[in-house]
Parts: C-alpha cells; structure tokens; sequence
C-alpha cells in the first residue's frame, strides 16, 4: 500500500527527513501539496511569496519528475483532501514535516488526530528549524525571552543532525487526474505584471539555493561581520527567501559554514551563525507566544496611542517620504520583494516612531511585499523594533534615518539605485536633500516637493512626540 508523502514548508529533496522516511519504507510514494485556504499563522498568501510560490512549485515539480515522480497539487481542506486521497489510493500512512506556525499547529494535531481515527498513521519530522523548539527551554523549565541566554542554549545543544542527503532513487505513484495545473491557482500577478523585476534577482529552486549558499560561503561569509550592515553591497547570503518555503534547510546551511572555520575568522563564522539563531529565536517565540502576530508582547503598548494617518501610511509604502534611505528601502521592497536587514529596521523605526503607526500595519505590509514573508522572523523583528516584544529594542532608541543613511549608506550608492531623481544629488546632501542649498538642489535637477517630496515629518519634532507618548503609556500602566 502506498504512503503518502505532504509537503509543506519544505519543498526541496536534499535534507528532507519526511521524503527519506518515506523512501526507507519501500512503498510507493505519493507525493502532494496542497493549497490550503490559509498558509500560515498571520493570514492569507502575501502577493510577493505567492509569487515565489509559484516558482518554487514548478522546480519541485521538475525535481520529482527526474526521478519519475510528479507532485500532485491539489487545493482546499486539507483534512479532507487526505480523507478522499486515502480512499481513493487505500494509503496507509501520511508523513510530513513539522511546521511551527501557530495555525499550523493546529492544522496538524486536528488532523493527526482525525487520521489516528481512522486508523491511519500521520507521522511528523523536523527539518524547518535547527532544533526544535521545545528542546530548549531555561533552568525553570520555561521557554526564553532574551536572545542571549537561548543563544548560549542553542551553542551548548551542540550541532544540529546532520543533513540528510537527496534520495537518487525513489518509487513514486502517479495520479494524474488528481492533480490541478499550477497555473490555475493564479499565484503570479498579471496586469499589471508588479513583479517583473523580481526573476532578476531570484532564481528559484533547490539547485539554485545551494549554488547562492556555495556562492555565500566562498565569497561573502569572510568580512560578513563587518559588511553585513552596508545595504549596497551584497554581502549577505540572500536565503531567506529559500528558507522562508523550506528550498534549503538551515541544517544544511550550518553544515556547509562548518568546513568555511579553515579559511574565515570565526568571528564572521560565528556572526553568521547567530544570525540563524535568530530565526530560531523568533520560530521559539511564536510557538511558546502564538499570539506575537497578532498582539503586543508587552502589553503597556496596548495603550500606546497610535496615530495611523492614513496618508503618511501611503506615503511610507509608496516611498515617497522625503527620507532617502527610508524611500530607498521601501522602493527596493516593491521593486525586489526584498530589503535589506539594516534598512528594514530604518523603515520600521519610521512607521512606527516618527509616524506613529501601528506596528502590525507594517507587518502585514511586509507580509505582502516581501518574497521572503516568515510569520515568526516578521512578528518578532516588527516587535523587536516596535519596543513592544520580547527582547526589545528599548523604546527610546529611535534611529535618526539622516544618520542612518549616512553611517551605513556613505556615498549614497543604495539610495542612487532606487531613488534615480536623487542620482545626481551631492554626497554632502544625498540623505538630506532637504538641508541642500537651492542651487546644489538647482544643478542636480531635484525640485524638492516636486520631483522628490519634502519630509513628511520633521524627525526632531517627531522623535520628541514619540517619547511623551511613550512616557505617557508607561506611567499609565
Ligand atoms: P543573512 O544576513 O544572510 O542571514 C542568514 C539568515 O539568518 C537569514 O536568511 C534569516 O533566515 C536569518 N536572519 C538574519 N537576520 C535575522 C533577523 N534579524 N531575525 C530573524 N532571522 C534572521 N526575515 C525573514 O526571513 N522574513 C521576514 O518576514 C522578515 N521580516 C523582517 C521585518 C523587520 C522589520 C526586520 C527588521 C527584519 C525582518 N527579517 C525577516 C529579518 C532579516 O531582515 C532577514 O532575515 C534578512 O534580511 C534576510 O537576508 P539574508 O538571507 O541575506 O540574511
């Protein structure tokens, strides 16, 4: 009897504990995913992953379809989609790997449960994470909620298992009639086509996921300490939007670092690592907190009084703030469904301090936006930035994004890219054309108001509003 074979937030060969498991027990597999009506804890399939969704299916398809294989897609309750796939094949067991979203949780116990029922085993590996989260807990037995002692935890549970490498020979079912064509989910947008710059950028698939990583580990892991934080070079590793669908495992990735300690001082090596280990981090958090998505951790930010001007909200999504690096960032987001670490926490900052927007209008922003969208990296980086979460950013640190661009972006070459109005702009001025003379505005051909807006806050009255805010709601609390 054939098992059936669910693949999730995991679509690569290489590494996949479930696809070994099912290949170890000899019998026909049945390879699936499905289009669930929700895909993970925060909501619906942000517009920019969808399209990297797309993408990433089709390779997967190809990948099974070397070894004889074909994924069949099929879309709606999962539950019952496995119900009528059982009958209709007589499967006798359904494997996966674990996901760790709070829906998804939930999802999954409803139907192992429902499935144990009917006497049909449903048997769970893990694979999105290094560790699992409940491996790690504190002395107390309680889950962490600073970095730093979950970071010591992790380095003391020693390495990760090792990678599991890609089966070469599998015996697959196919069921043609089960499977919809990719096509008609209609995960790509058409008119207009907003994500035509994006296959510039990424190249989808596990093939090409560990090329980037070899790429990473050759030549950006030594100096990535240091230039990690510069947004115009491309000196970090650019998985994330692998990760976010499980195209390469972050056990594979730890792995591949190993051998890189020869060549590359540790402090790159360990740097990067930890950077991992905040994804891990944040995965910890919304599985012990599943609300982080949804509510402030901290809940004296509950009286906190947002302003959420609608026009300002606009104009931080469109880029058009008249804060460089910040329109930079934003513009980048749309033009690549990507930003650069350095300068999400800039644009965030802004939406949240100098606008005084609610932080979860900016996660569900970027949970649209951004190819590499991750319920858990998202929530607790928003909330981190927000002051509001675990491990915060203390509130009163509020980034100056004049300084911020200057410090990180010198000679202006990350605001030039996506800001071609700016390209001409002084050094001196580029991230503050609004102190430039009108005559060095004049011989750059930038009318401020006109062909670059003027600032849609001034950041010193802002920064003194945030704070009597937040005074505010800490003695009110
Ligand atoms: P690298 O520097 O090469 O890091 C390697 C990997 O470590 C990344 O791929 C990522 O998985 C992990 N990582 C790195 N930095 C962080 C971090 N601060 N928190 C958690 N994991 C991290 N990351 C997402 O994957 N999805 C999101 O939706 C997301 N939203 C964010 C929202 C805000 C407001 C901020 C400030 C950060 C957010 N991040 C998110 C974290 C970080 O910006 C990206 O993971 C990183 O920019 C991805 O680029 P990279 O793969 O080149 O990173």
């Amino acid at each position: 009897r054939p098992v059936i074979l669910w693949f999730r937030k995991d679509l690569r060969l290489d590494d996949n504990r479930a696809l070994h498991a099912a290949c170890k027990l000899g019998r026909p597999i049945i390879a699936i995913y499905i289009r669930e009506p929700r895909s993970d804890g925060t909501g619906p399939l942000g517009a920019a992953q969808a399209w990297w969704l797309h993408h990433s299916l089709e390779s997967l398809e190809m990948a099974l379809g070397k070894l004889g294989g074909r994924l069949h897609l099929i879309s709606g309750d999962a539950l019952d989609l496995l119900c009528d796939l059982i009958d209709d094949s007589g499967a006798e067991m359904v494997l996966w790997n674990r996901r760790y979203d709070p829906a998804g949780i939930a999802i999954d116990t409803r139907i192992k449960r429902a499935l144990a029922e009917q006497g049909i085993e449903a048997k769970s590996f893990s694979g999105q994470l290094l560790h699992d989260p409940s491996r790690l807990m504190t002395g107390a037995g309680t889950p962490y909620r600073t970095y730093t002692p979950f970071w010591r935890a992790l380095e003391k549970l020693g390495e990760p298992d090792d990678p599991l490498d890609p089966p070469t020979k599998v015996k697959f079912i196919d069921l043609p009639q089960k499977s919809e064509p990719l096509a008609e989910w209609r995960l790509l947008p058409t008119k207009p086509d907003w994500a035509s710059e994006f296959k510039d950028i990424w190249v989808p698939g596990e093939e090409a996921a560990h090329r980037r990583l070899t790429d990473f580990v050759e030549n950006d892991l030594q100096g990535y300490r240091r230039n990690r934080d510069q947004p115009s070079r491309r000196a970090t590793s650019l998985l994330s939007p692998y990760l976010a669908l499980g195209v390469i495992s972050p056990a594979r990735i730890w792995c591949e670092t190993r051998g890189s300690s020869k060549r590359v001082p540790v402090a790159d090596l360990v740097h990067f690592r930890k950077e991992l280990a905040w994804r891990e981090f944040s995965y910890h958090l919304i599985y012990h907190f599943p609300e982080l998505p949804n509510r402030n951790w901290n809940d004296r930010m509950d009286a906190f009084p947002w302003q959420n001007d609608k026009k300002h909200f606009s104009a931080w999504t469109k880029g058009v703030t008249g804060y460089p690096i910040v329109d930079a960032g934003m513009r980048q987001l749309w033009r690549h469904g990507f930003m650069h670490n350095r300068v999400r926490m800039i644009v965030a900052s802004f939406l949240v301090k100098d606008l005084m927007i609610d932080w979860r209008h900016g996660e569900t922003w970027f949970r649209e936006t951004l190819v590499d969208a991750d319920p858990a990296n998202n929530a607790a980086s928003w909330q981190w930035v927000a002051g509001s979460g675990a491990d915060a950013s203390p509130f009163f640190r509020i980034f100056n994004p004049t300084l911020q661009g200057e410090k990180f972006d010198p000679d202006g070459s990350y605001v030039r890219e996506f800001i071609p109005e700016l390209a001409n702009l002084d050094n001196k001025y580029i991230h503050r054309p609004f102190d430039a003379p009108a005559s060095v505005l004049a011989s750059a051909a930038i009318k401020l108001g006109t062909t670059y807006p003027e600032p849609v806050v001034d950041h010193a009255f802002a920064r003194d509003r945030v704070l009597v805010a937040y005074a505010a709601t800490k003695d009110g609390a």
